[in-house]
């Protein structure tokens, strides 16, 4: 059975286009809100031509995969599935939902206009794609900044010691 195409049939509670745009991001292209979205609005749906596990085995694999269940994966590598370009984040906004082998980006907080839209990708894709790479996500970045200053200030204790040790 050939992939089906690109299932076009939308859900009108997602909102689309209209409340983000694409744009250059700290990693590449991201997703930004241009308006307030609310918490557990539908934003844009994961799309992508749904495969079979046989399918899958059949062609070399790539990190738009999206496992929807044990029998079924969205290719979501196509330019046209916007979601792609959603950032990775340790502490995202947003949450992906699958339903009847669909998935929807849906917000877990309320985001404002100007915030760039993350879900967590998991476990498996954050260890295979990002881990070698070191994230990048706000927390992340945040959390090496802090252990920088941890080093630095240890440093100077230990640079103080010493100074003093010699002063004696
Ligand atoms: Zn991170």
């Amino acid at each position: 059975m050939p992939a089906k195409k690109l299932r076009s049939k939308t859900n009108p509670k997602v909102l689309g286009k209209r409340v983000f745009r694409v744009s250059r991001s700290r990693t590449g292209l991201g997703v930004f809100a241009t308006k307030p979205i609310k918490k557990n609005a539908y934003i844009v749906e994961y799309l992508g031509p749904l495969l079979t596990n046989a399918q899958c085995d059949a062609r070399p694999e790539n990190r738009y995969w999206f496992e929807v269940n044990s029998r079924w994966t969205i290719d979501g590598a196509t330019r046209s599935n916007l979601a792609r370009y959603i950032n990775h984040s340790c502490r995202p906004n947003a949450d992906p939902m699958i339903r009847d082998r669909r998935i929807w980006i849906k917000a877990i907080k309320n985001i404002e206009a100007g915030d760039e839209i993350t879900y967590d990708y998991g476990k498996d894709h954050w260890n295979a794609y990002i881990k070698p790479k070191g994230c990048l996500c706000v927390k992340c970045r945040a959390k090496r900044t802090s252990e920088r200053a941890e080093a630095r200030a240890a440093n100077a204790r230990k640079r103080k010691r010493a100074e003093r040790a010699a002063a004696r």
